[in-house]
């Protein structure tokens, strides 16, 4: 079994890497799993613009790859691959165990930084025509709708966003919102609502995707949401953008998550329930969950974890000691000096 770490990273976005770079030049050596499609959401990007320190923008994967190096410049080791499971101590000192498939790696301190997936909307033909004319990301995939009508579908500023990107290519894109009011901001709605081949569909439901002759999607089938009417709306491209899941499923009863499954931190802290647990970046935010705000609690958290292995004594991990028990680390820790 590998030696213990000082500091696990789970999640690899802006809050994971930074939280490993702070993590590294305190000498803590991290140990980040950054799945496989490391870099998070902004790999699914194109170009970044509201980053401070890139005037000219950058592209989203440059941005992560740059994150990456630095912090591995400092001594971050990495595994690109998924954490599978997470057994976390409950007393101060107690040693984390966090497994990719077989492999189990142990550390005093673990950051969570899994981030957050697009949600989906349940209805039949997403799943199966996703990356056949149903996606979640319109900065990377609006290319392929050049001339092509779309749909949008959603009502926050991330539909907004979305769409006026879209309308750059696409004939026309439809926006279908499921309520009269949109929650928007103000400025982003009178901007999508100001292009011309942008459309306003409310108040609507996605009922399905169905495909066209090729097999890719051809029309999204809706609902008005008053009337009940089903109406058939041409598309090849739609573009679901109605918010987003906190990936906490890996530490679900373990930390104490809210109704929507973002993990809880104490006060302005990045301190979880569980003593030496620390979470950063979408995974905790509701609200911001832009690149810059995730880096800085990755620097928190970071923080957050140097200051607890300082102060908090080490638990002995005695050899032929039972499995199980690490998790739990119920003996006595060692006097401090
Ligand atoms: P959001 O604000 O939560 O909006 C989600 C939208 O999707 C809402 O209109 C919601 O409708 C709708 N929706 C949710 N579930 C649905 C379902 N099952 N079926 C149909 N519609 C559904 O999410 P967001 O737009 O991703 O924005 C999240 C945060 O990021 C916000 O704070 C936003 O300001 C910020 N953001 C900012 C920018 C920017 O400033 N450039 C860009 C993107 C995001 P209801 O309104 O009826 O609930």
């Amino acid at each position: 079994m590998a030696d213990i770490e000082n500091v696990i990273v789970i999640g690899s976005g802006p809050a994971g890497y930074t939280a490993a770079l702070y993590t590294s030049r305190a000498n803590l050596t991290p140990l980040v799993i950054e799945g496989f499609a490391w870099g998070g959401l902004l790999q699914q990007t194109t170009d970044v613009e509201n980053y401070p320190g890139y005037p000219e923008g950058v592209m989203g994967p440059e941005m992560m790859q740059d994150f990456r190096n630095q912090a591995e410049r400092f001594g971050t080791r990495f595994v690109t691959d998924q954490a599978t499971k997470v057994e976390l101590a409950s007393e101060p000192g107690g040693i984390h165990r966090v497994w990719v498939g077989d492999d189990e790696h142990r550390a005093r301190a673990v950051i969570l930084a899994m981030g957050a997936e697009h949600k989906k909307l349940g209805v039949p033909g997403e799943e199966e025509l996703a990356g056949r004319g149903v996606s979640y990301c319109a900065t990377c995939d609006a290319a392929f709708f050049r001339d092509r009508e779309t749909v949008i579908v959603g009502g926050g500023d991330s539909a907004m966003e979305e769409a006026i990107f879209l309308s750059k290519f696409a004939s026309k894109v439809t926006i279908v919102h499921r309520r009269e009011e949109f929650r928007a901001s103000k400025i982003m709605f009178e901007r999508a609502r100001g292009i011309d081949n942008i459309e306003l569909k409310t108040p609507y439901v996605v009922q399905s995707f169905e495909s066209a002759d090729g097999g890719a999607l051809g029309i999204a089938r809706l609902e008005q949401v008053e009337t009940g009417a089903v109406e058939d709306l041409p598309a090849a491209g739609a573009f679901i953008a109605i918010g987003h899941e906190p990936q906490s499923e890996i530490v679900a009863g373990q930390v104490a998550l809210d109704p929507e499954g973002y993990i809880v931190t104490e006060g302005k802290s990045t301190r979880t329930d569980r003593p030496g647990v620390f979470a950063a970046g979408d995974v905790v935010d509701h609200t911001y969950r832009q690149a810059v705000t995730a880096a800085g609690s990755g620097c928190q958290a970071a923080l957050d974890a140097e200051w607890y292995l300082r102060d908090t004594p080490e638990v002995p991990t005695p050899e032929g000691m039972p499995e199980g028990d690490l998790a739990t680390a119920q003996w006595a820790a060692p006097a401090k000096p």
